[in-house]
């Protein structure tokens, strides 16, 4: 498909650190009810907190740039993935236009997936980010935020080579603290110890990506099979 890329800077952004190239592609909704308005707040210098993304994705599968992908935009905040806090020097982030849960949480349009799959997969070409690290906002900071959700269709991304979707078996991670935190160390998530958020808040976002029919923090069996089939492709 032909991309449509519209330049609308944000002046929001800064180096990445000495030697720091993106390993990590983070996938947020914007969660404000109109583009236009998320788009403001990403483009504003003057925003009580600053923030931005390297582009945003309209419903329509219009993508805006706001910041190169070469330089550090702000939009993971106080974040945690694969051994380490600062997702944003290491990642680049696209913000999804949808209202988000507070305003009106609504199905992606297929158009808007499309268009994400596409520019998505050069990403991870250019930059050879590895399927593991195409992930949500919600992987990063859980207990923080909620996004993109649980109607992302982050299987389908993984049929594309973004993100990873491995079948569920019948074993299962053993239903214990440190069984639990390990698997979802293993996947990247920040864990007790690393980070201050409690092992439930965890394994609730893991469920809202892997297993999103039912988020609820709690290990059942499915929850607990998928967790294990996850680690073990990660
Ligand atoms: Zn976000």
């Amino acid at each position: 498909m032909r991309l449509k890329i519209v330049a609308r800077p944000s002046p929001n952004f800064n180096e990445r650190p000495a030697g720091v190239t993106p390993s990590i592609l983070v996938l947020h909704y914007t969660g404000m009810p109109t583009a236009e308005g998320a788009m403001a707040l990403l483009t504003d210098p003057d925003a009580p907190k600053r923030v931005s993304a390297h582009y945003t994705l309209d419903e329509d599968g219009t993508f805006y740039a706001h910041v190169p992908e070469h330089l550090r935009a702000w939009h993971a905040g106080i974040s945690w993935w694969r051994g380490g806090d600062d997702v944003n020097s290491r990642s680049i982030g696209i913000e999804i236009v949808n209202p988000g849960h507070e305003w009106g949480y609504r199905p992606f349009p297929r158009k808007q997936i499309d268009a994400l799959i596409a520019l998505g997969k050069d990403i991870v070409a250019r930059h050879g980010i590895a399927p593991q690290n195409v992930i949500g906002h919600s992987d990063v900071a859980p207990g923080r935020k909620i996004d993109p959700g649980e109607l992302f269709p982050w299987r389908r991304l993984a049929g594309h080579g973004l993100g990873i979707w491995p079948a569920r078996g019948k074993a299962a991670v053993p239903d214990d603290p440190a069984h639990l935190a390990a698997a979802l160390r293993r996947i990247g998530y920040g864990v007790p110890g690393e980070v201050a958020t409690p092992l439930p808040a965890v394994l609730k976002e893991f469920q809202r990506h892997w297993r999103p029919g039912l988020v609820d923090g709690q290990a059942d069996l499915e929850t607990r099979q998928r967790l294990h089939a996850v680690a073990r492709a990660a």
